[in-house]
Formats: structure tokens, C-alpha cells, sequence
């Protein structure tokens, strides 16, 4: 899980360090903007490749691959075949941001979440399960990457990847 931990400030310039990144920000009103910038920036760099990535290991091929702020949803699938995919996923362990990717794959080969929809799930990501239980856990956690810093305010919570 992300957490933003705070460091000593320079000359009234304060540090907010992300994972392996220090961001800096000018003061706490800021935080919340500069943690989302940069997290958004990381998913724009990364989700695409990985998608694809898993598109080629699975034999499939995505016409276009979205990076959004959905407020209800982890991704989702067009009929035409164009993915689009929650910046958050860049705050998950990768096993249960691979789990989304692959869930959004899926529906590549089957629209609904049929029977066969799940079969295909278990097939290529037999870990769904677990990943299924993290999201149900702590999804709603992503939504308030900085709830501790004053003035800042959680979003709505995702319930499945994209069920309504
Ligand atoms: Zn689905």
C-alpha cells in the first residue's frame, strides 16, 4: 500500500516521498496533486506496455489502451476491442494489477461475465481469487492515497473490476 511519509523540509520546500520517489511539493494543500500527478504519469509509462505484454502472452491483441480516472471502475473492455484502464492500478501489488489487466483481456474473448467468462479468468490468472479478495479489501483504501493530510478527501470506492 502507498504510503506518503513525510521528510524534513529545506527552505520552506517539503518532500513527500512515494515508493522509491521523492516528490516535492510546495506545501500541504499541494500533496494531494503532486502524489496524483506523478502517480498518473506512472501509469501512463506503465500500464500500456504491461497490457501488452500480457495481449502477446495470451495471444491476443488490443486496438487501444486508455488510461482514466474512473470513479466505479478498475478497467474495462469495448466490444471493439479498445481496453481502458484506472490509473490506481499502479498502487496495487502487481499480482493484483495483473489480475485486472487479465480480466479486462478476457472479455476480449467473451463480452459477459458468463461461465465461461470465469473459466477463462481461472485458466489464465489461477490467482484471481486472492487478487479478487485484496480488491474487496483494499480498493477503497487507493481512493485516499493522502486521506491523512488535511483537507484532503477520499473518492468513491470500486466494488468489482467492472461490475456496476
Ligand atoms: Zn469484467
Amino acid at each position: 500500500m502507498l504510503t506518503p511519509v513525510w521528510i524534513a523540509g529545506f527552505d520552506g520546500q517539503r518532500q513527500v516521498r512515494c515508493g522509491l520517489d521523492g516528490l516535492d511539493v510546495q506545501d500541504d494543500a499541494d500533496v494531494r496533486s503532486a502524489i496524483e500527478r506523478h502517480l498518473k504519469a506512472r501509469a501512463a509509462r506503465e500500464l500500456p506496455q504491461r497490457l501488452r505484454n500480457l495481449a502477446e502472452a495470451h495471444g491476443l491483441t488490443v486496438v487501444r489502451v486508455t488510461i482514466r480516472d474512473q470513479r466505479t471502475r478498475w478497467g474495462s473492455c469495448s466490444p471493439h476491442g479498445a481496453i481502458s484502464l484506472n490509473w490506481r492500478l499502479v498502487q496495487m501489488p502487481d499480482s493484483v494489477r495483473d489480475y485486472v489487466l487479465i480480466h479486462e483481456l478476457m472479455h476480449l474473448r467473451e463480452a459477459s461475465h458468463s461461465r465461461r467468462f470465469w473459466r477463462l479468468v481461472h485458466e489464465a490468472c489461477p490467482w484471481h481469487v486472492e487478487a479478487r479478495r485484496w480488491l474487496r479489501r483494499h480498493g477503497p483504501d487507493l481512493h485516499q492515497p493522502v486521506a491523512d493530510v488535511p483537507g484532503c478527501r477520499g473518492a468513491l470506492a470500486p466494488q468489482g473490476v467492472d461490475e456496476r
